[in-house]
Protein backbone atom coordinates (compact mmCIF):
# COMPACT_ATOMS: atom_id res chain seq x y z
CA UNK A 1 0.00 0.00 0.00
CA UNK A 2 2.91 2.25 0.96
CA UNK A 3 4.47 1.56 -2.47
CA UNK A 4 0.92 2.43 -3.56
CA UNK A 5 0.87 6.15 -2.41
CA UNK A 6 4.02 6.33 -3.43
CA UNK A 7 4.15 6.25 -6.89
CA UNK A 8 1.31 8.50 -6.63
CA UNK A 9 3.30 11.25 -5.05
CA UNK A 10 5.95 11.28 -7.37
CA UNK A 11 4.60 11.35 -10.82
CA UNK A 12 0.35 12.99 -10.60
CA UNK A 13 0.68 11.82 -14.50
CA UNK A 14 1.53 8.62 -13.55
CA UNK A 15 -1.66 6.35 -13.84
CA UNK A 16 -2.08 2.55 -12.71
CA UNK A 17 -4.83 0.03 -13.31
CA UNK A 18 -5.00 -0.79 -9.56
CA UNK A 19 -6.66 -4.22 -8.98
CA UNK A 20 -9.10 -5.55 -7.20
CA UNK A 21 -7.04 -6.78 -4.62
CA UNK A 22 -5.02 -3.67 -4.85
CA UNK A 23 -7.80 -1.58 -3.71
CA UNK A 24 -8.80 -4.21 -1.18
CA UNK A 25 -5.41 -3.77 0.82
CA UNK A 26 -5.73 -0.05 0.12
CA UNK A 27 -9.02 0.55 1.50
CA UNK A 28 -7.50 -1.67 4.73
CA UNK A 29 -4.86 0.65 5.28
CA UNK A 30 -6.98 3.93 5.30
CA UNK A 31 -9.46 1.61 7.96
CA UNK A 32 -6.42 1.11 10.11
CA UNK A 33 -5.62 4.56 9.78
CA UNK A 34 -8.68 6.44 10.39
CA UNK A 35 -10.19 4.02 12.69
CA UNK A 36 -13.34 3.73 11.26
CA UNK A 37 -15.39 2.56 7.83
CA UNK A 38 -13.69 5.08 5.16
CA UNK A 39 -16.20 7.33 3.42
CA UNK A 40 -16.50 8.65 -0.09
CA UNK A 41 -15.35 11.86 1.37
CA UNK A 42 -12.80 10.15 3.18
CA UNK A 43 -11.00 8.85 0.40
CA UNK A 44 -11.14 12.62 -1.52
CA UNK A 45 -8.29 13.87 0.73
CA UNK A 46 -6.54 10.82 0.46
CA UNK A 47 -3.19 8.82 -1.96
CA UNK A 48 -4.22 6.31 -3.74
CA UNK A 49 -7.03 5.27 -5.69
CA UNK A 50 -9.76 7.70 -5.89
CA UNK A 51 -13.23 7.18 -4.75
CA UNK A 52 -14.47 7.09 -8.38
CA UNK A 53 -12.07 4.16 -9.49
CA UNK A 54 -13.41 1.71 -6.23
CA UNK A 55 -16.88 2.81 -7.40
CA UNK A 56 -16.36 1.95 -11.12
CA UNK A 57 -14.53 -1.43 -10.61
CA UNK A 58 -16.87 -2.69 -7.06
CA UNK A 59 -20.69 -1.32 -8.55
CA UNK A 60 -21.06 -0.05 -5.19
CA UNK A 61 -19.25 1.46 -2.37
CA UNK A 62 -20.46 -0.79 0.30
CA UNK A 63 -19.61 -3.45 -1.92
CA UNK A 64 -15.75 -2.88 -2.02
CA UNK A 65 -15.99 -1.90 2.14
CA UNK A 66 -17.88 -5.63 2.42
CA UNK A 67 -15.59 -7.66 0.73
CA UNK A 68 -12.58 -5.44 2.33
CA UNK A 69 -13.92 -6.45 5.84
CA UNK A 70 -15.11 -3.64 6.86
CA UNK A 71 -18.44 -3.11 7.98
CA UNK A 72 -19.86 0.52 6.15
CA UNK A 73 -22.36 1.31 8.51
CA UNK A 74 -22.54 0.38 12.42
CA UNK A 75 -26.01 -0.99 12.11
CA UNK A 76 -24.94 -3.18 8.63
CA UNK A 77 -23.97 -6.88 9.06
CA UNK A 78 -21.57 -8.32 6.55
CA UNK A 79 -20.71 -11.70 5.05
CA UNK A 80 -21.21 -14.90 7.15
CA UNK A 81 -22.39 -12.98 10.39
CA UNK A 82 -26.11 -13.37 9.04
CA UNK A 83 -25.31 -17.14 9.63
CA UNK A 84 -23.95 -16.84 12.69
CA UNK A 85 -26.71 -15.25 14.20
CA UNK A 86 -29.15 -17.92 12.69
CA UNK A 87 -26.91 -20.63 13.94
CA UNK A 88 -27.03 -19.10 17.75
CA UNK A 89 -29.86 -16.77 18.11
CA UNK A 90 -31.85 -19.90 20.59
CA UNK A 91 -28.81 -20.01 22.51
CA UNK A 92 -27.66 -17.12 22.59
CA UNK A 93 -29.02 -13.78 23.65
CA UNK A 94 -29.41 -10.89 21.76
CA UNK A 95 -26.49 -9.05 23.42
CA UNK A 96 -23.89 -11.71 23.68
CA UNK A 97 -24.26 -12.33 19.75
CA UNK A 98 -23.65 -8.26 19.51
CA UNK A 99 -20.73 -8.29 21.43
CA UNK A 100 -18.95 -11.43 19.40
CA UNK A 101 -20.05 -9.38 16.64
CA UNK A 102 -19.49 -5.79 17.83
CA UNK A 103 -22.45 -4.31 16.75
CA UNK A 104 -25.54 -3.14 18.82
CA UNK A 105 -28.06 -5.42 19.71
CA UNK A 106 -30.40 -3.71 18.19
CA UNK A 107 -28.90 -4.83 14.88
CA UNK A 108 -29.40 -8.75 15.86
CA UNK A 109 -33.06 -7.88 16.81
CA UNK A 110 -33.70 -5.91 13.83
CA UNK A 111 -32.13 -8.98 11.98
CA UNK A 112 -34.17 -11.45 13.96
CA UNK A 113 -37.65 -9.42 13.33
CA UNK A 114 -37.02 -9.39 9.49
CA UNK A 115 -36.95 -12.99 9.05
CA UNK A 116 -39.65 -14.30 11.54
CA UNK A 117 -36.92 -15.46 14.00
CA UNK A 118 -39.13 -14.76 17.48
CA UNK A 119 -38.50 -14.60 20.90
CA UNK A 120 -40.52 -14.14 23.63
CA UNK A 121 -40.35 -11.21 26.27
CA UNK A 122 -38.12 -12.74 28.26
CA UNK A 123 -35.70 -12.91 25.33
CA UNK A 124 -35.22 -17.00 25.36
CA UNK A 125 -36.38 -18.67 21.89
CA UNK A 126 -38.63 -21.31 23.95
CA UNK A 127 -42.51 -21.71 24.03
CA UNK A 128 -43.31 -25.10 25.39
CA UNK A 129 -45.70 -24.41 27.66
CA UNK A 130 -47.64 -22.78 24.25
CA UNK A 131 -47.54 -26.04 22.92
CA UNK A 132 -48.73 -27.34 26.00
CA UNK A 133 -51.10 -25.65 25.96
CA UNK A 134 -52.47 -26.12 22.51
CA UNK A 135 -51.88 -29.56 23.07
CA UNK A 136 -54.08 -30.42 25.78
CA UNK A 137 -56.74 -28.01 24.48
CA UNK A 138 -56.81 -28.39 20.58
CA UNK A 139 -55.81 -25.69 18.28
CA UNK A 140 -59.32 -24.44 17.90
CA UNK A 141 -61.00 -21.12 19.93
CA UNK A 142 -62.63 -23.37 22.75
CA UNK A 143 -66.18 -21.11 22.75
CA UNK A 144 -66.90 -20.51 18.67
CA UNK A 145 -64.61 -23.32 17.37
CA UNK A 146 -62.53 -20.90 15.09
CA UNK A 147 -59.07 -22.61 14.25
CA UNK A 148 -57.55 -18.90 14.49
CA UNK A 149 -56.42 -19.52 18.21
CA UNK A 150 -54.61 -17.17 20.97
CA UNK A 151 -53.25 -18.86 24.14
CA UNK A 152 -55.22 -17.18 26.84
CA UNK A 153 -54.08 -16.78 30.46
CA UNK A 154 -57.17 -16.58 33.34
CA UNK A 155 -55.10 -15.91 35.83
CA UNK A 156 -52.06 -13.79 34.55
CA UNK A 157 -48.45 -15.46 34.21
CA UNK A 158 -49.94 -19.02 35.80
CA UNK A 159 -48.06 -22.17 34.99
CA UNK A 160 -50.92 -24.25 35.42
CA UNK A 161 -52.99 -25.66 33.00
CA UNK A 162 -56.17 -25.16 35.01
CA UNK A 163 -56.10 -21.68 34.34
CA UNK A 164 -55.39 -21.76 30.58
CA UNK A 165 -57.14 -21.28 27.96
CA UNK A 166 -57.36 -21.38 24.09
CA UNK A 167 -59.39 -18.48 22.10
CA UNK A 168 -59.81 -16.80 18.81
CA UNK A 169 -58.56 -13.07 18.45
CA UNK A 170 -62.15 -11.75 19.12
CA UNK A 171 -63.04 -13.99 22.00
CA UNK A 172 -60.03 -12.92 23.32
CA UNK A 173 -59.95 -9.46 23.10
CA UNK A 174 -63.96 -9.71 24.28
CA UNK A 175 -62.04 -10.45 27.76
CA UNK A 176 -58.88 -8.61 27.32
CA UNK A 177 -60.92 -5.45 26.92
CA UNK A 178 -63.03 -6.62 30.14
CA UNK A 179 -66.12 -6.52 28.54
CA UNK A 180 -67.17 -9.87 30.20
CA UNK A 181 -64.96 -10.67 33.14
CA UNK A 182 -64.18 -14.27 33.66
CA UNK A 183 -62.10 -16.15 36.66
CA UNK A 184 -62.34 -19.56 35.34
CA UNK A 185 -62.83 -22.01 33.20
CA UNK A 186 -66.28 -23.00 34.25
CA UNK A 187 -66.98 -19.38 32.86
CA UNK A 188 -65.89 -19.39 29.49
CA UNK A 189 -69.14 -21.48 28.81
CA UNK A 190 -71.55 -19.98 31.38
CA UNK A 191 -70.32 -16.19 30.58
CA UNK A 192 -68.31 -15.63 27.87
CA UNK A 193 -70.40 -17.91 25.30
CA UNK A 194 -73.71 -16.48 25.36
CA UNK A 195 -72.27 -12.83 25.07
CA UNK A 196 -70.28 -14.23 21.41
CA UNK A 197 -73.16 -15.69 20.57
CA UNK A 198 -75.14 -12.41 21.25
CA UNK A 199 -72.23 -10.61 19.26
CA UNK A 200 -72.56 -12.79 15.98
CA UNK A 201 -75.85 -12.56 15.91
CA UNK A 202 -75.63 -9.21 16.11
CA UNK A 203 -73.56 -8.99 13.06
CA UNK A 204 -75.07 -7.70 9.68
CA UNK A 205 -72.35 -8.90 6.95
CA UNK A 206 -74.31 -7.15 3.52
ZN1 LIG B 1 -63.71 -17.57 19.57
Amino acid sequence: MIYLIMQRTKDKRFKKDYSKEDILDYLKGVYKILKKSPTYRDLNNFPGPSPRTIVRRFGFWSTALKQAGIRPHTYQLIKGEPSFIRKNWRNMSDKEIAHKLGVQSYVIRYYRMNFNLWKNRKGTARSTFRKEALRIYGSQCEVCGLGICEWHHIIPKSKDPKHWCILCPLCHEVITRKLVVIKNRKELRTKLLPFIKELYTKLRIN
